[in-house]
């Protein structure tokens, strides 16, 4: 079977863009998409030895310099890093160990939360519940001077863990339907600077509690998430300026060890804990980049224009990152190392941005949004006016089925007529629907058409988002090499038409 297709590629490489068929366009696709995946080896490498990428810190900025490294390999031009915060520090973990020692001994799942300071060496005490952190004026009353040398564990029993068949799943053809058949944005978004206004106060909410237990000498603070069986969920503090707190030691621990500590302490059994913790905080604001690149558009009178494709690069700590988003990642960069490999011309400029810090307030892509395309609260300028369009990844590992509109009616013919061309990729459902918490939002706010595909759930929401599980063994291959021509073939059609994609009458 190799046969044919290595014939059918020799032929079309001497035709361009114009003389090929739609049919001989997406064949080329797939022929560079399929064959020659790249995106195996791409994943793997930045998943396996970089690891985890956390905003500000020097693992973040080594996979930064891999990745523009690979952009150059790929035959991407103006390649280069963005700065997206001075202030922002670094944070890396050393090493760290919790453990019960009485009753008995028992190893306990856990793992720091972000941005928290080492222990003094091995430390080990009592533990005492805090229910609810919120109730400072209570807990000053009841814990001050009885906090020293104690393990805080904070929050409630657990609720039991739900075990459910669900774990893996995705879209069927009645969900797509659904969703297909919306004729409003089921969701409200609240507007990008009211929401990032929310959010800084939101991240340091818990400031005061902190302090007062540090001041009273309190070792360290337990904590847990119950997800499924096992997880360790919940990754970080917000403490991420030079100018924060550094908080004490704190832990999220496998919601099963939270509720026997939790019981062993009511049933006054005296549980202790042993732990220690090294962390270690930097401020190297060269870590702190964006990472751009991108594919010339071959039309002199378009290629001022660009399709935009981006997705945050920037992971929680606790494993690789690897569908939160190294996935999405490579299969950004995929689909332009496909489109370079095909010999396609796309008129339009192609331009790739992956941003940091997406996870601490989108401030990668707000820092790139206010340096382009201008203050927030003025009229977007006549840069954002060239971009033809956004298109977002951060949806986990799963096959792309369909992609949400943000609520830009006029933009589904577009895209109908982009996947209707080429059934054999699976891309059917168009939906008026928007998706919130991500970068997209920057640029929609802007009012550049922006968008997020429909990719399907697999264990995204239940296993990996943000746990110590986001490992590559969730990612299908198949899926994975399949995105990666999906936006490929996305990207060529945008950048190809003969106008830009429509944008959404403000009211
Ligand atoms: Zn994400």
């Amino acid at each position: 079977m190799r046969k044919p297709l290595t014939i059918l590629f020799i032929l079309l490489v001497h035709y361009g863009n114009s003389q090929m068929t739609t049919d001989q366009q997406l064949a080329r696709l797939k022929a560079v998409g399929y064959q020659q995946s790249q995106a195996k080896k791409m994943f793997y490498q930045l998943t396996d030895q970089y690891g985890q990428r956390l905003t500000g810190s020097r693992e973040y900025y080594a996979a930064a310099k891999w990745t523009a490294a690979t952009m150059k390999e790929i035959g991407l031009t103006n390649v280069h890093f963005e700065n997206y915060c001075k202030e922002c520090r670094g944070w890396s973990m050393k090493s760290f160990n919790v453990e019960m020692v009485a009753p008995n001994y028992m190893h306990i799942m856990a793992y720091p939360l972000a941005w928290t300071k080492s222990t003094n060496g091995t430390v080990e005490g009592e533990l005492v519940q805090v229910e609810n952190w919120k109730a400072l004026d209570s807990i000053k009353n009841n814990l001050t001077g009885r906090l020293r040398g104690k393990v805080i564990l904070l929050g409630k029993a657990p609720r039991s863990i739900k075990l459910t068949d669900t774990v893996f799943s995705r879209f069927s053809d009645d969900q797509l339907a659904k969703l297909e058949n919306e004729i409003v944005p089921a969701e409200k978004a609240t507007p990008l600077p009211e929401m990032l206004d929310e959010w800084a106060v939101e991240n340091v909410q818990d400031q005061a509690f902190l302090e007062f237990v540090d001041k009273e000498g309190a070792l360290a603070i337990l904590r847990t998430s119950p997800m499924m069986t096992g997880i360790l969920a919940n990754s970080g503090t917000y403490y991420y300026k030079e100018t924060d707190i550094r908080p004490l030691p704190f832990f999220t621990i496998m919601p099963e060890h939270f509720g026997r500590l939790l019981r062993l302490l009511k049933e006054n059994a005296s549980p202790r804990v042993r732990l220690n913790l090294e962390t270690n905080f930097y401020l190297e604001p060269e870590n702190n980049v964006n990472i751009i690149g991108e594919i010339e558009g071959s039309d002199p009178a378009l290629k001022s224009e660009s399709i935009m494709i981006g997705g945050h690069f920037d992971s929680w700590h606790l494993a690789s990152g690897a569908t939160d988003n190294g996935v999405s990642c490579v299969v950004l960069m995929e689909a332009l190392r496909i489109l370079k490999q095909s010999g396609l011309k796309p008129k339009r400029t192609v331009r790739i941005g992956l941003w940091g810090g997406e996870e601490q307030d989108f401030i990668g892509s707000v820092a790139y949004a206010r340096e382009h395309f201008g203050n927030m609260k003025s009229k977007p300028n006549a840069e954002s006016e060239k971009v033809s369009a956004y298109l977002n990844l951060d949806n986990g590992g799963g096959a792309i089925r369909g992609i949400y509109l943000q609520g830009n009616e006029m933009a589904g013919p577009v895209f109908n007529s982009i996947f209707n061309k080429a059934p054999s990729l699976g891309v059917k459902t168009v939906t008026i629907d928007n998706t919130i918490y991500t970068d997209h939002e920057t640029f929609d706010y802007y009012n550049i058409p922006s968008f997020q595909f429909i990719q399907d759930p697999l264990s995204y929401e239940t296993v990996n988002h943000h746990t110590h599980l986001d490992f590559p063994e969730y990612v299908p291959e198949e899926d994975m090499m399949k995105n990666a021509v999906i936006l490929a073939w996305t990207i060529f059609n945008l950048a190809d038409t003969e106008s830009r994609v429509p944008r959404k009458q403000k009211k």
